[in-house]
């Protein structure tokens, strides 16, 4: 048995804000990271490798703010955070503020794997990934005409936000990304990955890449991946805060997760979402913003893709 859940942002997802040309899109994107996963989980492959795949897929799709799609900062360039756990032993790999990275989720996991770290920012992350021949892109691969334009009318304004729920700009809504997997050995894992906040501060770091926060994995309870507002997600500690509910309070994965999405974000007014696996197998995909690009797959033959608030 496995199961895989995606999600590529949570926001103003609505039907009046995808332009309906795009709608198919997001769709496609959305399905082809599922069946990267689904090609690993299906023969026998590790939740880690699924999810790391289901990610890269996104971070190569310009549709999605990660990898090539990310959105600029206000210095007018990429910086990009990404993160991936392993929940069968806890280990987990990070970087934060990448710059010139094709896949960021595959330099966290080079920075689970081979650095003895944790955590990698900035130029020592890029000097690292050097060391560890990551695959680079120059900066003309980061360039999208939407999220160029989208840059300039911002960027001389103190204005941050997520590039997806900026309601006085209907016409993009696109997010981080994510994967969860729980596979056929009852093994977690979970990969985050994210270009973060149009127009954020130089050296801003969301919560993508912290562990507990954005992402988190532990065979004992769950697999989370969010989107959102990162700061909130951060003090919140949120994803782990799903797993001490599942831990130590005993709730299903359903309960804890809507716990953390409605009862403490929204309340906190933090908008986004997570997507969720358990070691059971189960799936759960909440948001409390208008929408959320999303899907799962499982073992069984379900299978689901949406992006708005039902469908
Ligand atoms: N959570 C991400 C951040 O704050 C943004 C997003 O979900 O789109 O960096």
């Amino acid at each position: 048995m496995f199961s895989l859940a995606i999600h590529g942002g949570a926001g103003a997802v609505t039907r009046e804000t995808i332009p309906t040309s795009e709608d198919p899109l997001f769709r496609k994107g959305l399905r082809n990271a599922l069946d990267a996963g689904t090609a690993i989980l299906s023969t026998g492959g590790s939740a880690l490798d699924a999810v790391e795949a289901a990610v890269r897929t996104l971070e190569n799709d310009p549709l999605f703010n990660a990898g090539r799609g990310a959105v600029y900062t206000k210095k007018g360039v990429h910086e990009m955070d990404a993160s991936i756990m392993d929940g069968s032993n806890l280990k987990a790999g990070a970087v934060a503020g990448v710059r010139n990275i094709k896949n960021p989720v595959s330099l966290a996991r080079k920075v689970m794997e081979e650095s003895g770290h944790v955590l990698l920012s900035g130029k020592g992350a890029n000097e690292f990934a050097l060391k560890v021949k990551a695959e680079m892109e120059p900066d003309d691969y980061f360039y999208t005409k939407f999220r160029y334009d989208q840059w300039l009318r911002v960027r001389h304004t103190d204005f941050y936000h997520l590039d997806h729920i900026v309601s006085e700009d209907p016409d993009r809504k696109f997010g981080t990304v994510g994967a969860v997997a729980m596979d056929a050995h009852g093994h977690l894992a979970a990969a985050t990955s994210t270009g973060g906040m149009l127009n954020k501060q130089y050296g801003r770091i969301g919560d993508s890449p912290i562990i507990g926060a954005g992402n988190y994995a532990n065979d004992a309870t769950c697999a989370i991946s969010c989107t959102g507002h990162g700061e909130y997600f951060i003090r919140y500690a949120a994803s782990f805060d799903v797993h001490c509910l599942m831990e130590y309070k005993g709730l299903s994965l359903e309960e804890a997760v809507r716990t953390v999405i409605f009862d403490k974000l929204k309340v906190a007014g933090a908008e986004g979402g997570m997507i969720a696996v358990d070691a059971k197998g189960n799936i759960s995909l909440q948001f409390n913003a208008l929408g959320m690009h999303r899907g799962f797959r499982h073992s069984d033959g379900r299978e689901y893709v949406a992006l708005y608030n039902n469908e």
